[in-house]
């Protein structure tokens, strides 16, 4: 028999039909086994009469999270039991048959709850499991349809989207790089991207003008709280543009994104305020400022655009190096000052961000599109000669190849998500997260492999503490 989807159970009321999920939940009453059913779709109520005699001997011996095929006949509730609000509240399967697809063991945790309060390390042990918990299938599948908003969006405007590779060179984008080594060229190294920045804009150099992707990066970083080794990013880049004009486009995505997934949700203020770096730390200290009226309520979203970021800062060691991107241009107005080198400290960068509810979720830059001044940008960071050609003569030459002005963002898709599903970490709105030390305990991960794999690598391992 065809499987019928539990919520759309009530459109075979007094029919029989075949159901397939999961037993949330098993009462036994002695005569009568009432159970709760579970598929992708929702739950619903059934239960063993005392004469299905074979349903019975079976229901008394399954247990909650075993997959089961069940056929039975879909009955309204007398009155006295309708539970008006509740999907499938008006009725109940009176279970026929029930046959047994996959045993479960006890699992190590609830997943009835939201699960908060169970040790985080045990539920990412059991990740397949605690995915089932209804707040996690909610963040998982909203996820799936903010991806799909944005993907539209993104085409509607006449962008494409373009994957980049993973396998790649190390870039500067500021934290240390997962390495790969390369088998076939022994003692040589991959680097995982830590953004698409350069590929974006040699992609603009290639013609594609409105670029995006959803991409994973990579970073491997002292990990602090809310940070995952790898995480995914919504970045896009266009041709022929201003700061406005990717400002506007963007700030058009979130606003028309938060309408139409999440319209119990109220920004504050449009068009979003614009905040410069300077008034930003004087007046809240931060450059992510928390613009909310109300911060005790979970529907308000404060966005603002924080702008004119200093370019440079300097390092412990006294030396000049850029605040967010080597690739982001001056501001017009002061090129004329790092081409000069004159007051490195107060030229801008044309760099932006976008900050919601006090968190960062994105920043981007027009960029550097001509040789000379990107070549001067790392020239005032102290870069030899020799160390510009070797690490971005690539860039360069496709610089001087006929690139268009251009500029871009990338927004933090997992904080984007944990803001609107109303999450405290990302690692509630990513399905297989790691730990904060960067472990994927599931598949215990990172692990050491053979001396097989080694050998062809031509690695050895050193152990100072063996
Ligand atoms: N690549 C930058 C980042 O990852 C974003 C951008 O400027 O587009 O922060």
């Amino acid at each position: 028999m065809e499987r019928i989807y539990i919520k759309d159970l009530s459109e075979h009321i007094d029919k029989e039909v075949t159901i397939k999920g999961w037993i949330d939940v098993r009462r036994d009453q002695g005569k009568m086994i009432f159970f709760d059913f579970r598929d992708m779709s929702g739950k619903m109520q059934g239960v063993v009469l005392p004469n299905a005699t074979e349903a019975l001997a079976v229901g008394e011996k399954v247990r909650p999270e075993w997959v089961v095929e069940v056929k039975g006949k879909v009955n309204k509730r007398p009155d006295n039991a309708v539970q008006k609000d509740k999907l499938n509240g008006e009725i109940e399967l009176e279970i026929l048959e029930i046959t047994v697809l996959n045993e479960a063991q006890t699992p190590a945790f609830d997943i009835e709850g939201d699960g908060k309060e169970i040790n985080e390390e045990v539920r990412l042990r059991d990740r397949y499991i605690d995915l089932r918990r209804e707040r996690m299938q909610k963040n998982i599948r909203n996820r799936h349809e903010i991806t799909h908003f944005v993907r539209d969006f993104y085409k509607k405007e006449g962008f494409a989207e373009i994957e980049t590779p993973n396998l790649t060179k190390a870039t500067p984008e500021g934290a240390r790089d997962y390495v790969v080594p390369s088998r076939l060229e022994q003692g040589k190294f991959y680097a995982l991207p830590q953004s698409p920045q350069q590929y974006k804009q040699l992609l603009m150099t290639a013609g594609f003008e409105k670029y995006f992707q959803f991409a994973r990066c990579f970073r491997d970083e002292d990990t602090r709280g809310d940070r995952q080794p790898e995480f995914t990013q919504i970045d896009m880049e266009m041709s022929f543009v201003e700061q406005e004009d990717v400002i506007a486009i963007n700030e058009k995505m979130l606003i028309e994104l938060v309408k139409t997934l999440y319209p119990e949700k109220q920004i504050q203020e449009t068009p979003f305020p614009r905040i410069t770096y300077k008034e930003a730390m004087e007046k809240y200290g931060s450059d992510r400022p928390d613009l909310r009226k109300d911060k005790n309520n979970p529907d308000e979203l404060a966005f603002c655009w924080v702008i004119d970021f200093p370019m440079f800062e300097k390092t412990d060691s006294g030396e000049w190096t850029f605040t967010h991107n080597p690739f982001s241009s001056p501001q017009p107005a002061h090129i004329l000052n790092l081409m000069n080198g004159e007051k490195i400290e107060d030229i801008l960068a044309s760099q932006y961000d976008i900050v919601l509810n006090g968190s960062e979720i994105g920043g981007g830059s027009i960029r550097s599109h001509k040789p000379e001044i990107l070549t001067k940008v790392f020239e005032t960071m102290g870069y030899a000669t020799e160390k510009i050609k070797e690490n971005f003569g690539h860039i360069l030459k496709a610089f001087s190849s006929g690139t268009p002005p251009h500029g871009g963002i990338a927004f933090g898709f997992d904080r984007l998500v944990m803001l609107l599903q109303n999450e405290p970490n990302i690692r509630e709105v990513i399905a297989f997260a790691k730990t904060g030390e960067g472990k994927d305990l599931m598949m215990d991960a990172p692990a050491e492999v053979g001396q097989k794999q080694l050998d062809e690598l031509g690695i050895k391992i050193l152990k100072d503490n063996k």
